[in-house]
């Protein structure tokens, strides 16, 4: 699968770190306890320094979702079309993400999806959020 990656200076941030290790987690506030994203070093909700990070339920919900059939980039030209989600998950975070190239999947609005981490290399791994059951199943 061809991704296009992000540096090796985000890649040793913890966000990515904990999805090498097959985990997604969020930066959350360990004074009000709300998730955010992307991270930072301050809790939009409450502006306490005092984050951390916490491993995300998986469970997202569909916000919506597109089709692109022209290639952002040449280095995705061979992955046209392809689906781009936006998802919300139950932490109150919103993610973009996707459905991997390949995978058939029927999408409605709405429906319930499961966070599956799918390992691209050794140091990258991207969160897919999938229908209940797709989840299971091997790209
Ligand atoms: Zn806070």
């Amino acid at each position: 699968m061809t991704v296009i990656r992000p540096g090796d200076e985000y890649l040793a941030q913890p966000f990515w770190t904990h999805l090498a290790n097959g985990t997604l987690h969020l930066s959350t506030c360990e004074d009000c306890n709300k998730a955010h994203h992307p991270p930072s070093p301050i809790c939009p909700h409450c502006r306490s320094f005092n984050i951390g990070w916490k491993p995300a339920s998986g469970k997202a919900t569909l916000n919506t979702y597109a089709v692109a059939r022209h290639a952002v980039h040449p280095l995705l030209a061979d992955q046209v079309p392809y689906t781009i989600t936006l998802v919300d998950l139950e932490e109150g975070v919103r993610l973009v993400s996707g459905i991997p190239n390949g995978m058939e999947v029927d999408l409605e609005i709405g429906m319930p999806l499961e966070c599956k981490v799918v390992k691209i290399d050794d140091q990258l791994s991207l969160p897919y959020f999938l229908p209940a059951g797709a989840a299971d199943q091997d790209q």
